[in-house]
């Protein structure tokens, strides 16, 4: 079943040199269980495209100027915040690049993983943990009953990166977007983590977007 469709997505940005076409002319599909690589060098466009799925392109400089985009059959390509706010997390998840300006230094790991159980599903504090430790120990973190209290300074990159790949799925997501998800680590770690999503998209039938400049 095919839960991402993109059909000739053209994004823009509106800069001081003139308009800049930042994606222009994307289609893929994508279905359940499924993992496709978006690979291109750094500047071609892949993060406006992921930003242009979860509505963050950020107006008035950025505009989506063409083309259609469904998740899980909706389409999404102007819809309001209200309306897409439901969808992200919920239906479309995406795991930034660099976890350290994606966590909040003043929170601990447990409250940022289920912010998004909270908010949209109404968990109790009580569940809401519960479920953290479970997620913890999904992506691998050790001892996830007494991590699920720490800050993300007290993890290694590798450890919060899991901590956004956690995030990610707490809603269990149709759809995750993955976005250079192991640039910054080191070689090993970056082969833990990849098999960790490869995984995630077998069990749990996550269809997964891989973007990467790393062929
Ligand atoms: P990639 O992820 O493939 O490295 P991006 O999707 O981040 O590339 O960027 C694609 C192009 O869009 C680049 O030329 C970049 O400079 C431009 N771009 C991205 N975000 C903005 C923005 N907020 N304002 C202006 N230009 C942008
Ligand atoms: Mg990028």
């Amino acid at each position: 079943m095919t839960v991402l469709e993109i059909r000739n997505l053209r994004t823009q940005f509106h800069t001081d040199e003139g308009p800049v076409l930042a994606v222009d002319g994307v289609s893929l599909e994508l279905s359940a269980g499924e993992t496709l690589g978006l690979v291109g060098e750094s500047g071609s466009g892949k993060s406006v495209t992921a930003l242009s799925i979860m509505g963050l392109v950020a107006r008035p400089a950025g505009e989506i100027v063409d083309g259609e985009v469904w998740v899980d059959g909706i389409s999404v390509l102007g819809k309001g915040n209200d309306a897409m706010r439901k969808i992200r997390g919920k239906t479309v998840a995406m795991i930034f690049q660099d976890p350290m300006t994606s966590l909040n230094p003043l929170f601990t790991v447990g409250w940022q993983i289920t912010e998004a159980l909270r908010l949209h599903l109404g968990f109790t504090k009580a569940a809401a943990k519960k479920r953290a430790i479970d997620l913890l120990d999904r992506v691998g973190i050790p001892a996830p009953e007494t991590r699920v209290a720490s800050y993300p300074h007290q993890f290694s990159g590798g450890m919060r990166q899991r901590v956004m790949i956690a995030m990610a799925l707490s809603c269990e997501p149709k759809v995750l977007l993955a976005d250079e998800p192991t640039t910054a680590l080191d070689v090993t770690v970056q082969a833990q983590l990849l098999q960790l999503l490869k995984d995630i998209a077998d069990v749990s039938q996550t269809a997964t977007l891989l973007i990467t400049h790393d062929l």
